[in-house]
C-alpha cells in the first residue's frame, strides 16, 4: 500500500492519536486553530515538489508557470483582504518574517524597541535568547501593572531617549485593543520605522472586528495559522514605498530563505479566500463573544483577569493571589482534557518556566462551534479544576463533561461546510 498506515505503523499511530486528541480535548491555546480541509488539501498537494526560487514571473527555475498562478493568487488575495499595497507570502514562519523585516529596516547593532516577553511580547520582539535580542540593541517596554494595558507614556519616553531604528507593536499575550495611531505618532516623533506584528489578531483584523495596523505601520508581519486559520506560515504586508518593498523582497529571498514552500503558499491562498466569506466575519465576532463570556465566568468565580477582561480572542488569568502556579494549573487542566498554556503575568514572582498565569484563547473552540453558553460553562469548569487542584474526583467529573461537549462539537464535521 502507498499509505503511511500500511508502511509506517508507529508514525500512522502517532498521527491518528493526535487527530483523536484534537477532537476529544478542548483546545484553548490562543495561537492555535483547526485548518480547514481545503487548507489541508493544499498542504498535501504536489506543489511541495516544486523549486521556485524567486518571485512570480522572475524565477531561477523552469516549470514555474502553475506555481506562479498559485503565488500570485495568494499575493493578490492578501493585499485585498488587508488593504495593503504590498504582500510577500513566502515567509516560512512568523519569526522568519520578523527576521527579514528587521534586516531590511535596520543594521546589526541598531536599537529595536518592543514589548517585553514577560509583559506579552513575542520572543522576536527583542527577547535576550532570540536573534532579535542578540543582533540588535533591544530596549523593552511593558504594561502598566494597575491596568494591564500598554504603557504608551513609557513607549514614548523610551523611544525619545533611545531613538530606536525600529519600534515593534504587537503581542502574543495581550487582551486589549492596540492604539496603532499612537504608536505611529511615537514612531514619527522618534524617527523610527513602525513594524506591527499582528500575528495573534490577523483573523480578527481580516474580518474587521479588531483595528487594522495596516494604515498605520510601515510594515506589518503576521503568521497565517492562528486566528486567521490558514496553514502554518508567515506573511509580510507593507505600504507603498519602493525603497522598503524592494528590500523586503530581497531579504526574504535570497536574504534569509531559499526555495519557497509552494504547497503552503497555495494553502495560504485558499485560506485568504475563505477569510473573504461572510461566515468568516461571523466566526471572528463569535471568537470575541466567547472570550468575553469565558472571562466573565472566571471573574464571577473570583479569579483575576489581567486588565479586567478582553477585547479580542484571548485573556490572561492571574493566579498570584490564589497561590497557584501556571505550571500546576496547566497540568491539572490537561488532566481534565482542557489544553491551555502557562504564561507570565505582570509582576510575576515565578520563573518563565513556572509562571503565575494562564493564557486562554477561543479561536479553536469557536471553529468547532462553541457559543457563549459552552464558553461560559467551560470557564466554570476551569474554576472547578483550579478550586480543587488536588481532588482527582472533581477533575474526573470535569473530564467527563469535556468528553461530552467535544462529542457534540466534532471539529472536522464543523469545518465541512466552510
Ligand atoms: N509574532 C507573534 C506575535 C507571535 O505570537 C508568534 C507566534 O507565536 C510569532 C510572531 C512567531 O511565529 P512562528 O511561530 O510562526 O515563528
Amino acid at each position: 500500500s502507498m499509505s503511511v498506515a500500511g508502511f509506517d505503523v508507529e508514525l500512522a499511530e502517532a498521527v491518528a492519536n493526535e487527530r483523536r486528541r484534537q477532537e476529544a480535548h478542548i483546545e484553548l491555546i490562543a495561537s492555535e486553530n483547526y485548518a480547514s480541509p481545503r487548507v489541508l488539501e493544499m498542504q498535501g498537494s504536489v506543489l511541495t515538489n516544486k523549486y521556485a526560487e524567486g518571485y512570480p514571473g522572475k524565477r531561477y527555475y523552469g516549470g514555474c508557470e502553475f506555481v506562479d498562478v498559485a503565488e500570485q493568487l495568494a499575493i493578490d488575495r492578501a493585499k485585498a483582504l488587508f488593504g495593503a499595497a504590498y504582500a510577500n507570502v513566502q515567509p516560512h514562519s512568523g519569526s522568519g518574517a520578523n527576521l527579514a523585516v528587521f534586516m531590511a529596516l535596520a543594521k546589526p547593532g541598531d536599537t529595536l524597541l518592543g514589548l517585553s516577553l514577560d509583559h506579552g511580547g513575542h520572543l522576536t520582539h527583542g527577547a535576550a535568547p532570540n536573534f532579535s535580542g542578540k543582533l540588535y540593541n533591544a530596549v523593552q517596554y511593558g504594561v502598566t501593572s494597575s491596568t494591564g494595558e500598554i504603557d504608551y507614556e513609557e513607549v514614548e519616553r523610551l523611544a525619545l531617549e533611545h531613538k530606536p531604528k525600529i519600534i515593534v507593536a504587537g503581542f502574543s499575550a495581550y487582551s486589549r485593543v492596540i492604539d496603532w495611531a499612537r504608536f505611529r505618532a511615537i514612531a514619527d516623533a522618534a524617527g523610527a520605522w513602525l513594524v506591527a506584528d499582528m500575528a495573534h489578531v490577523a483573523g480578527l483584523v481580516a474580518a474587521g472586528v479588531y483595528p487594522s495596523p495596516v494604515p498605520h505601520a510601515d510594515v506589518v508581519t503576521t503568521t497565517t495559522h492562528k486566528s486567521l486559520r490558514g496553514p502554518r506560515g508567515g506573511l509580510i504586508l507593507a505600504r507603498e514605498n519602493p525603497d522598503v518593498t524592494k528590500k523586503l523582497q530581497s531579504l526574504i529571498f535570497p536574504g534569509t530563505q531559499g526555495g519557497p514552500l509552494m504547497h503552503v503558499i497555495a494553502a495560504k491562498a485558499v485560506a485568504f479566500l475563505e477569510a473573504q466569506d461572510p461566515t468568516f466575519k461571523a466566526y471572528q465576532e463569535q471568537v470575541i463573544k466567547n472570550a468575553q463570556a469565558m472571562a466573565a465566568a472566571v471573574m464571577e468565580r473570583g479569579y483575576k483577569v489581567v486588565s479586567g477582561g478582553t477585547d479580542n480572542h484571548l485573556f490572561l488569568m492571574d493566579l498570584i493571589d490564589k497561590g497557584l502556579t501556571g505550571k500546576a494549573a496547566d497540568a491539572a487542566l490537561e488532566d481534565a482534557h482542557i489544553t491551555v498554556n502557562k504564561n507570565t503575568v505582570p509582576n510575576d514572582p515565578q520563573s518563565p518556566f513556572v509562571t503565575s498565569g494562564l493564557r486562554i484563547g477561543t479561536p479553536a473552540i469557536t471553529t468547532r462551534g462553541f457559543t457563549e453558553a459552552e464558553s461560559a460553562a467551560l470557564g466554570h469548569w476551569i474554576c472547578d479544576v483550579l478550586d480543587n487542584i488536588d481532588n482527582p474526583a472533581v477533575i474526573a467529573e470535569v473530564r467527563n463533561r469535556v468528553t461530552e461537549v467535544c462529542g457534540r462539537f466534532p471539529v472536522y464535521e464543523a469545518l465541512q461546510g466552510q
